[in-house]
């Protein structure tokens, strides 16, 4: 019986990253007020710019740096050091999340497959119980579509579904892995469907190749 893997995303998929940034951003500006705040976030912005990709304790150490005690104290700082650190990401789920997770199990491997802030997305699928309901198939990367061969060795299958919010990285993973020598074979022999997690419907492209399919869901 062939088999399949489901390589799931996380942000924006499983859990509404949206909803816990506002979230964050009301608590922390009843700490810190709003200079202090929008600092923060553009910090926030500014380790994506620096490092490709969203670094929370680093913005943090970099508010700590750049505030002087009379405008952040240090008790403060320390308290929203710990809404970061302690935020409850289980009620970020959306509906559904968990259950839908021990569906696809049945007819499939179900595989964690995230990116970003590496401390931050091991915090939130852990303490959200997503790891514990794909059984600890967690795979974290600073870009996941520039491992997909690493993937597809540790996870093999017959066929994959991978499931993202973003549009570009459903288009990107059929370009890598046509760019490596070798794959046309794999290719040829696996289906790669690519499923966009959101509210609207996608369909195939000039921009996917024939044997990818692009469906929505949810
Ligand atoms: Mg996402």
């Amino acid at each position: 019986m062939p088999t399949l893997v489901f390589l799931i995303d996380v942000d924006n998929t499983l859990i509404d990253n949206d909803f816990v940034k506002s979230d964050l951003d009301e608590h922390i500006k009843v700490q810190m007020g709003e200079t202090v705040t929008n600092r923060f976030w553009e910090l926030y912005e500014q380790t994506r710019e620096d490092g490709d990709v969203i670094n929370i304790p680093l913005a943090l150490k970099w508010l700590r740096e750049q505030t002087p005690l009379s405008e952040l104290d240090e008790q403060t700082y320390e308290h929203v050091h710990s809404l970061f650190d302690n935020y409850p990401f289980f009620n970020a789920l959306y509906p559904y999340t968990l259950e839908t997770l021990r569906y696809l199990r049945t007819p499939g491997l179900t595989v964690i497959l995230s990116d970003g802030d590496l401390y931050f997305q091991a915090e939130k699928i852990f303490n959200s119980a997503i790891a514990e309901t794909v059984e600890g198939r967690v795979l974290l990367y600073t870009h996941k579509q520039e491992h997909l061969h690493e993937i597809m060795k540790q996870f093999p299958a017959d066929h994959y579904a991978m499931i993202d919010d973003k549009p570009q990285i459903l288009i990107d993973t059929p370009q890598s892995l046509c760019n490596k020598e070798n794959m046309q074979q794999a290719r040829n022999q696996r289906t790669f469907i690519l499923i966009l997690a959101c509210n609207i419907s996608v369909t195939c492209g000039p921009t996917v190749p024939n044997n990818f399919c692009m469906c929505s869901q949810y």
